[in-house]
């Protein structure tokens, strides 16, 4: 499909897109889970491009140099939210990397299942060189969704941290808390994620289903991060944490799910949520994981490989990313 994009602005960077990570949220869109999309919808927001030219204004990029763009391209960087680096939280509203109207074109915003991007270089993150291209691209959305609440809650070594879901942003959890020196627990479905739980990091996997482990670790965590990408009971994961501390969902956006009064109460336990991360701090993400030769765990598809790929996020057997390899999409010499 020809799509258009706009002419090279004076502050604009124009991105060859070499690979696009595939997340969850791609597909709640392009199924219209998150109610109606706009037509077409062209997902994508874990980009790594090359420069290809920049704008006459342009200080932070070169041609030649290697260029990010996660889940946002845009917002109104003067209100107190933008102006305090979180543009996530836009009081204008961001625009997102697709499927956002787009306050340039009058249209929607397209992401990175494309050829090309023209982005406006606040919004493009500076990839230092000699990283995994293809595996820092996850870096981008599941990385910086889970930096970003552990950076928050300030995760110390020793500190017991819970990661529930072990998929795309769950993996990038585990690494990132264990990076960290926090003593990790994955609560997972799948039976065969155990060994790789612990190959991650973790010092120990739970299955959901294990009340006998889930009675052991009453009142133990420092802080839980929930990746699943719809609404479930929450309350035996409220039961996990100590006193005064956090539950953080990334992962569904329905109604929260049974969640006792009483036992936030008795506990002052707290259940919060978490949006991607600021461009400051996800600049930090990938300069913290390049320090620290952090990357995702991927599996290399063709654009033509796509739809498979959405059944397997959705039957959970991603290990534990899909990324696109744009290659194919660019016209020989
Ligand atoms: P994913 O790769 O599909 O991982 C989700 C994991 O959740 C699955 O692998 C599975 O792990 C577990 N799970 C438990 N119940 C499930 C169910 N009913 N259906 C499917 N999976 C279930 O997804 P992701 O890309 O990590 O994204 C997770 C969610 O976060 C999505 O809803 C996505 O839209 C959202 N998201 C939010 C932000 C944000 O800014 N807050 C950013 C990116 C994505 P086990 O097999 O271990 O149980
Ligand atoms: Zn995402
Ligand atoms: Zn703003």
């Amino acid at each position: 499909m020809q799509i258009e994009r706009r002419a090279l602005g004076a502050n604009d960077v124009l991105l060859d897109v070499l690979y696009c990570g595939v997340c969850h949220s791609d597909i709640h869109h392009v199924r219209s889970e998150w109610g109606p999309d706009r037509y077409p919808c062209v997902p994508g927001h874990e980009i790594i491009g090359r420069v290809l030219a920049v704008g006459s204004a342009v200080t932070k990029f070169k041609v030649g140099d290697i260029g990010g763009v996660g889940c946002m391209v845009d917002s109104c960087r003067t209100c107190d939210n933008c102006l305090a680096d979180r543009e996530q939280n836009c009081l204008n509203g961001v625009t997102l990397t697709y499927n956002s109207p787009d306050k340039v074109s009058g249209g929607h915003t397209f992401g990175g299942y494309s050829d090309k991007m023209v982005v406006t270089e606040h919004f493009v993150i500076r990839i230092p060189p000699g990283m995994d291209l293809a595996a820092t691209a996850p870096l981008l959305c599941a990385g910086i969704t889970t930096f970003s609440p552990m950076q928050y809650w300030r995760v110390e070594p020793g500190q017991r941290v819970g990661v529930v879901g072990l998929g795309g942003l769950g993996h990038m959890a585990v690494k990132l808390a264990v990076a960290r020196r926090a003593e990790v627990t994955v609560f997972t479905t799948s039976p065969g994620k155990i060994a790789d739980a612990k190959r991650l990091g973790a010092r120990e996997a739970v299955l959901w289903s294990d009340s006998e482990a889930m009675k052991r670790l009453a009142n133990h965590f420092d802080l839980l991060i929930t990746t699943v990408p719809r609404a479930f009971s929450m309350q035996q994961f409220v039961d996990v944490l100590k006193l005064d501390a956090t539950l953080v969902n990334v992962g569904a956006l329905e109604d929260l799910q049974s969640v006792s009064g009483r036992s936030l109460l008795f506990g002052r336990k707290n259940v919060t949520g978490s949006m991607i991360g600021g461009i400051a701090e996800t600049q930090e993400v990938i300069d913290y994981c390049a320090a620290r030769n952090i990357k995702a765990d991927i599996e290399l598809i063709r654009p033509d490989q796509i739809n498979e790929a959405y059944d397997r996020v959705v039957n959970r057997d991603v290990r534990y990313r899909f990324v696109i390899d744009m290659a194919s999409l660019k016209t020989p010499a």
